[in-house]
């Protein structure tokens, strides 16, 4: 496990992050399949120009989509009861959560600590994501990312969860010429499945490498039977997206989106449930009394790439 001890800088954390949204990027070029003549690959940028243009005209004609507010977003769901004794602190975050649906989604604004002194590096984290969104291959949105410091026998490592940042000033919603990404206002970055057209703009735009393209693979494909589990659909954004026939979010972008259907339920994200080694926080950083608001004032934390400007809700403690 990681220790404390760590003399990396965020810098060079920073460099880590760079070289895994290059892997990223080269795993997406698995998807280039055919080579194309010249001529083809004229007709191809003059699609894209075509696109780039409709899609200017198409952003202005779309109104912003409507953000719902107020009333109909306060949920009364009761607390949890924990045992004699200490609280856990999931049950904790848990009774925060339920605590902050009271209020209008404007006045709350989640946000995510990892604490990466914790993390073993058992992926179970990306695992339990991959099966809550009923994630395809090539769908990633909590991967963890691996840093060696040092050189052997002094060597540690750490690992960094890298989920959505959620960014306060995200360079993927600006791009989108649909308008189909959006900032709620209590934080979370969205993806309208309807609306997005697949053009990869956000994808680019996205420092991070947190948005991934579907490209409706599934898993066992290649074996006798898709099997049944994979067909499921996912409950994204409080719907039920079917995959099969290739409707939506086949063909979308995707990207974490702090399990929005769950925490409307007054559940935790499935990542913070899951994680074994205690090593992530979630909650209503507006909430003075709340484990994240808490968490949010160590002097031993930082944000990822945040020479970009992007503003990111999802603060790491090293
Ligand atoms: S991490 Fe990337 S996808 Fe997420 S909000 Fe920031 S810019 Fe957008
Ligand atoms: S589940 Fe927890 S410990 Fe395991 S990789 Fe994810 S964040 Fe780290």
């Amino acid at each position: 496990m990681a220790k404390k001890q760590s003399t990396k800088s965020p810098k060079q954390t920073d460099e880590v992050l760079r070289s895994a949204v290059d892997d990223n990027e080269s795993s997406d070029e698995a998807y280039s399949l055919t080579p194309i003549d010249r001529k083809r690959a004229i007709t191809l940028i003059g699609s894209a120009i075509g696109l780039g243009v409709m899609s200017t005209v198409i952003s202005r004609i779309i109104p912003n989509p409507a953000v719902p507010k107020g009333p109909i977003t306060t949920h009364k769901i009761p607390p949890v009861q924990d045992g004699a004794g200490e609280v856990d602190i999931l049950v904790r975050m848990q009774n925060e959560l339920r605590r902050a649906l009271f209020k209008p989604m404007e006045e709350r604004r989640w946000l995510m600590v990892i604490d990466t002194r914790k993390c073993v590096g058992c992926h179970a984290c990306t695992v339990a994501c991959i099966a809550e969104n009923k994630l395809p291959p090539g769908v990633v949105y909590r991967p963890v990312i691996t840093e060696h410091i040092g050189q052997y026998p002094h060597q540690i490592t750490r690992f960094f969860p890298r989920p959505c940042m959620q960014c306060n000033n995200p360079s993927c919603v600006s791009v989108c010429p649909v308008r189909a990404t959006w900032k709620r206002p209590d934080g979370v970055v969205i993806i309208d499945y309807d609306r997005c057209i697949g053009c990869r703009y956000c994808l680019t735009a996205c420092p991070y490498g947190a948005r991934t393209s579907d490209f409706g693979n599934y898993y066992t494909e290649h074996t006798p039977e898709i099997q049944p589990y994979e067909k499921q659909p996912s409950n994204e954004y409080n719907k039920s997206w079917s995959r099969e026939g290739h409707g939506s979010p086949v063909g979308n972008a995707r990207k974490c989106h702090f399990c929005l259907h769950r925490i409307e339920q007054g559940l935790l994200p499935q990542c913070v449930s899951t994680c074994i080694g205690r090593a992530n926080y979630f909650g209503d950083a507006n909430d003075a009394r709340s484990l994240v608001a808490e968490m949010a004032k160590s002097s031993n934390q930082m944000k990822l790439l945040e020479e970009k400007g992007t503003k990111p809700e999802v603060i790491y403690l090293v």
